[in-house]
């Protein structure tokens, strides 16, 4: 087994397709030492620049002063703090639906849930660009998985009209992890309606980022159904970590009985979520952040002016540069890294085969001038590779 890895591990490397961590010596921020090395980084979900802010560290050090650093057993036997449990209160409040459940990350919460509310019988429905992790909930949950083209909604309902499933479940992100575009939610909830299915969004990027205060997607869109069920991640743009999923309180209550990698794990530190509520009261307030971000978007997308490579439509933070081959777009970020400027080159089989481009995600702690700076140094590599 073990040769056979190492030839795994070759075949990688000659592809352009190997992997390399980078070693960060400072918080994560827009300005970083990684591999020992100053950088202006393009390369973090912290859309809000929250997972350095002072307020949310004093946040930590008092909680874990107060309720310790472990949880110590799981949510069902003594691991459900008085923190966990404050704050799914303030999330389901926040993003306007009747009941939510904390996850220790959105890899589990996706997990958890295909697998507990579909099975044997049932079906799933996903679009091709879905994140991992809802492909891998989608095939632990047993359920029948289609998959339809990305944003395809005649596609989808093809599918929909041709299937005798028990139980019919959409699942889609909301905002496109590696395309940053957004799914076409309304469509799909009409098509719930008319096929007696629901709805799960994944709204990992949506979510702090998009609706009137932060409150994702789903608010962007002034959706609200009881069939919808949302999912949110934690360690993006609320800066910390974990996730949630909310919706009826019939879902969650059986999630809490059923859904594995709640019932069977021992959840994140109490001083997490109390982390994670002074996180979402920034998030709350934080219009003027999100005003900024906008803002850079909005420049970036009018400034950059490129022939070699396309940039997607995207209206989010998530801005990527379609640049083809793996190993031109590895040359690119190379460029750009020499530049001193920190943007990852997205490889298959994270992005379909002929598409490596570079995942530019601009956040609300960048200035004007590091907008600038990203622009020149993509002008001064289309002259020279
Ligand atoms: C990051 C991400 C996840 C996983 O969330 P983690 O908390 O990092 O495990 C799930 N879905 C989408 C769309 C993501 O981008």
């Amino acid at each position: 087994m073990l040769a056979s890895l190492q030839l795994a591990l070759d075949k990688r490397q000659a592809q352009g397709l190997l992997r390399q961590r980078r070693l960060l010596d400072s918080p994560q921020a827009e300005h970083i030492v990684a591999n020992s090395q100053p950088y202006l980084s393009f390369c973090s979900n912290d859309y809000l620049g929250l997972a350095n802010h002072p307020k949310l560290i004093a946040a930590m050090q008092q909680a874990a002063g107060d309720s310790g650093v472990g949880s110590g057993a799981s949510n069902l036997i003594t691991g459900h703090h008085r923190y966990h449990d404050d704050l799914e209160k303030q999330l389901a409040k926040f993003v306007g639906l009747p009941a939510a459940l904390l996850f220790s990350t959105g890899y589990m919460a996706n997990i958890g849930v295909l697998g507990a509310l579909v099975g044997r019988g049932d079906a799933i429905f996903a679009d091709k660009l879905n994140h991992a992790c809802l492909n891998d909930g989608s095939y632990y949950s047993l359920a029948q998985f289609n998959r339809f083209a990305h944003n395809d909604v005649a596609a989808l309902e093809g599918l929909l009209k041709l299937s005798t499933a028990k139980h019919k479940l959409i699942a889609v992100d909301a905002v496109f992890s590696m395309d940053g575009d957004i799914a076409p939610l309304a469509e799909y909830l009409a098509l719930c309606e008319k096929y007696d299915a629901y709805l799960y969004v994944d709204d990992a990027h949506g979510f702090g980022v998009l609706g009137e205060h932060g409150q994702g997607s789903l608010n962007h869109l002034h959706l609200k159904s009881p069939r919808i069920i949302m999912m949110a991640t934690l360690g993006k743009a609320a800066g910390v970590a974990g996730a949630f999923v909310a919706g009826e309180q019939v879902v969650v209550d059986y999630l809490i009985q059923t859904a594995k990698s709640y019932v069977y794990s021992t959840p994140a530190p109490p001083a997490l979520s109390a982390t994670l509520s002074a996180s979402i009261n920034l998030i709350a307030q934080g219009d003027d952040l999100r005003g900024h971000l906008f803002s850079l978007i909005e420049y970036f997308k009018h400034n950059l002016h490129c022939k070699k490579w396309r940039l997607l439509p995207s209206a989010t933070s998530i801005q990527p540069l379609l640049v083809g081959s793996n190993q031109d777009a590895l040359a690119l970020s190379a460029f750009l890294q020499n530049a001193g400027i920190l943007v990852p080159a997205i490889r298959p089989p994270t992005v379909p085969q002929g598409t490596a481009r570079l995942r530019i995600s601009i956040s609300a702690a960048h200035r004007l001038d590091d907008v600038k700076k990203l622009i020149l140094a993509i002008n001064q590599a289309e002259t020279v590779l």
